[in-house]
């Protein structure tokens, strides 16, 4: 930390303009000093916007003016090892993250980020479509494992009736894993086995659904398969960041995306592409493609009417075929800067710099550390199998003795 005080004060005697940015690396240090870091990793800030070519988690302060967009997820149902369901990491620089849904398969990339657990307390779900929410109750269990103490929270939309909201998925979800939940009460921390959920109508327009520590989230309605699916805009320091949930082009999006500064929205497979990619006719490929979902070339109007300083389509598998077919059609639309999200696609975003790349992560990864907080929260009423089973333990093993406490 001490180094990068002096890089940075070394920077301000050559420019004497950068007092602002002086400042800023040493309240980075400050705030980030209290992220828990993997062993072994220490982080450093970006000096004069020199971004290493790729992403190293845990080797980058985030600026105090910083805002970090990671594509965890970017694909479809059917997920490749490439491209899991969709999920999008937002990281700011006053410590707060926010994850924008939790498509199935997702949680690898998120653990391959090795992130402070006891952080990643927060999901926003666009829908209840698997493909965005299908790993929620992996992050709640493992989340908990690997760090989290206090309860994670869940912001998702009503549906249409009370079943279909996402009180009643969490509900649903939570009986449907009370075998699991029950093992793990008492073993881990207590508190991180609660679920809060804060469900809006799905029908509220740019409202909001999250405000707290200068962080604004509101939604707006999307258009897709049934009522239910919303999509949201984070406002923090001047920078907005909009996550499209799944959907027909809507009137929504474009008016409410506008200001954003990365402006996120799914760009399905065109009919064509999608017809053979699921062995559909075209009349289905084509039905799916233009009205439940935004096939590329109207994307591209949606990105040419809301203009954000850069657009990120995703919510398809980019084989080389489909790679261009979508790229045709977006381009056929809209001549802005783009970026067609690939997983681990990680975004910096500043007021004055916006940097794309991607994250280099270790296959096998372990876990991150977990803080003391975590070991020293409340455990109790820890679960046993029954004497009835325990009276099966079998004679011909004796474990080793318990280790001294
Ligand atoms: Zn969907
Ligand atoms: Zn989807």
């Amino acid at each position: 930390m001490f180094r990068n005080m002096k890089m940075t004060w070394k920077v301000f005697l050559v420019t004497g303009g950068a007092l602002c940015l002086v400042l800023t690396g040493y309240f980075v240090d400050n705030t980030h000093a209290k992220d828990n870091l993997p062993r072994g990793r220490t982080a450093s800030a970006i000096v004069d916007g020199n971004y290493p070519a790729s992403y190293y988690p845990n080797t980058e302060l985030l600026g105090a003016d910083e805002m970090r967009i990671t594509a965890l997820g970017t694909g479809m149902p059917n997920q490749t090892r490439a491209a899991v369901s969709i999920s999008y990491l937002v990281e700011l620089g006053n410590g707060d993250k926010f994850l924008f849904d939790m498509g199935s398969g997702s949680l690898a990339n998120l653990f391959s980020l090795r992130p402070d657990f006891s952080k990643l307390d927060k999901v926003f779900a666009s829908h209840l479509h698997i493909d965005h929410v299908g790993d929620f109750m992996g992050l709640h269990i493992a989340g908990w494992l690997s760090g989290r103490y206090s309860p994670i929270h869940i912001y998702g939309p009503t549906g249409s009736k009370p079943e279909l909201g996402t009180k009643a998925f969490v509900e649903g979800m939570s009986k449907g894993y009370a075998w699991d939940l029950q093992t793990r009460s008492g073993a881990l921390p207590d508190l991180g086995a609660k679920i809060e959920v804060h469900e809006f109508n799905y029908k509220q327009e740019n409202e909001i659904v999250y405000q707290h520590n200068g962080v604004t989230i509101r939604s707006w309605p999307a258009i897709h398969s049934l009522d239910g699916s919303v999509s949201f805009g984070l406002e923090w320091n001047g920078l907005k960041y909009v996550f499209g949930g799944d959907t027909y082009p809507n009137k929504w999006y474009t008016e409410y995306a506008k200001d954003a500064d990365v402006a996120s929205h799914e760009c399905f497979l065109p009919p064509k592409a999608l017809a053979e990619y699921f062995g559909w006719d075209l009349t289905q490929a084509t039905y799916v493609s233009t009205r439940i979902h935004t096939e590329p070339s109207a994307f591209g109007k949606v990105m040419a009417e809301v203009k954000p300083r850069m657009a990120i389509g995703y919510h398809s598998v980019q084989s080389p075929e489909n790679n261009a077919a979508i790229m045709d059609g977006v381009r056929s639309t809209y001549a802005g800067p783009l970026a067609l999200a690939r997983d681990l696609m990680v975004i910096n975003v500043t007021k004055d710099t916006m940097v794309t790349r991607m994250a280099i992560v270790d296959e096998y990864v372990l876990p991150p550390d977990v803080t003391q907080a975590y070991k020293d929260a409340p455990r109790t009423d820890p679960k046993n199998p029954s004497e009835h089973i325990l009276a099966g333990k079998w004679k011909g093993y004796t474990p080793p003795p318990m280790p001294k406490k």
